[in-house]
């Protein structure tokens, strides 16, 4: 099977039944970190939406929402500070895991489901994408000689053979070197870059792309093989954002960043927003402050993971990506 297939029905069988997330699960990702995180997710949200003329309806999207505390937060922020974007958005959810979508329409009940961005309605939208896109499917290639193999799997273990319809190739590379390629990625980038929508991705991954295997499994918050046993494990790749980027501007938009996680969450006041939580829950204020400083620290999250913006190309940079 090729790797993306493989990938493919592995992450659709280790969503399908289960919530993966938290101290219990296999990984923990930042909107369960802190709430400040969603919070300030969407009052970045609202200032983008002022940036596109306060369309209404405007569709507010999420790509693998996961448990729904990101977009719990960020509404419940919105509604505060800027109630007329609250009323003028439409909730729209792009998750295909049944036990994922069930806990989402706990917290959003009010939200539309979508298996894929393909049936989104028309109109101007925001696109939020946390920790979404390693999860989708990649190809790798591998350089053997003069010529570029691809990665396949059979009955757990790697095999390499001549790739069929491959993407454009570099015509040189060093022996044994692996170039990645998530088709699936670059397919929703394009559509949304296409449409004038604005995306806000979230994610791990290189600010260049370059040669190198980053395929992964996590299994309770220790790293797993990733062939062994598909299904049971969290199989990820490294997001190349140079590529998206690359994408979304062939495709018409403004592409923004990827800037290190951390200083584009320092730039909307994450930490003053958890400051201010903790002084008003004195109790927990050492959680909610080192939650805080694991998101934004480069020790913690805050270098690793990027965040890549595309928007309409008339538009200004939305917050945070204002050239420094
Ligand atoms: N954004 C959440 C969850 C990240 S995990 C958070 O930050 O906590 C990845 C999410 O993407 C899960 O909700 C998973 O079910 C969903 N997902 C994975 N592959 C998908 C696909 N191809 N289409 C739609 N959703 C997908």
């Amino acid at each position: 099977m090729r790797l993306d297939a493989f990938m493919a029905r592995a992450a659709a069988a280790y969503y399908a039944g289960r919530d993966p997330f938290g101290r219990a699960g296999d990984f923990t990702t930042a909107p369960e970190i802190s709430q400040a995180f969603g919070e300030c997710l969407g009052l970045w949200a609202a200032v983008a939406w002022q940036q596109m003329g306060r369309p209404a309806p405007l569709l507010l999207v999420e790509l693998g929402p996961g448990r729904g505390t990101l977009m719990a937060d960020a509404l419940r922020a919105i509604a505060e500070v800027m109630p007329a974007f609250r009323a003028a958005l439409q909730l729209h959810l792009v998750e295909t895991s049944p036990a994922l979508r069930a806990a989402q329409a706990r917290l959003l009940p009010d939200a539309q489901w979508h298996a894929d961005i393909a049936t989104l309605p028309a109109g101007p939208a925001i696109v939020l994408a946390n920790e979404f896109f390693d999860a989708l499917p990649i190809r790798q290639f591998i350089r053997r000689g003069d010529a570029w193999l691809e990665r396949f799997v059979q009955d757990g273990a790697w095999h390499e053979l001549p790739p069929e319809a491959a993407p454009p190739l570099p015509g040189h590379a060093p022996e044994g070197a692996v170039l990645e390629h998530c088709d699936a990625a670059l397919a929703i980038v394009q559509t949304l870059a296409a449409r004038g929508a604005t995306l806000l991705a979230l994610d791990y991954g290189p600010a260049e792309d370059g040669f190198g295997d980053s395929l992964q499994a996590l299994s309770a918050h220790g790293r797993a093989e990733p062939l062994a046993a598909p299904g049971s494990v969290d199989i990820t790749a490294h997001v190349r954002f140079a590529a998206l980027a690359a994408t979304a501007r062939a495709a018409g938009a403004a592409a923004h960043g990827p800037l290190p996680m951390g200083l584009f969450l320092q730039r909307l006041g994450l930490m003053s927003r958890a400051a201010i939580l903790a002084r008003s829950n004195p109790r927990q204020a050492g959680l909610i402050l080192s939650g805080a400083e694991r998101l934004v620290t480069p020790e913690g999250m805050g270098r690793l993971f990027k965040a890549l913006c595309l928007c309409h190309p008339r538009r200004d940079p939305p917050p945070g990506f204002e050239p420094a």
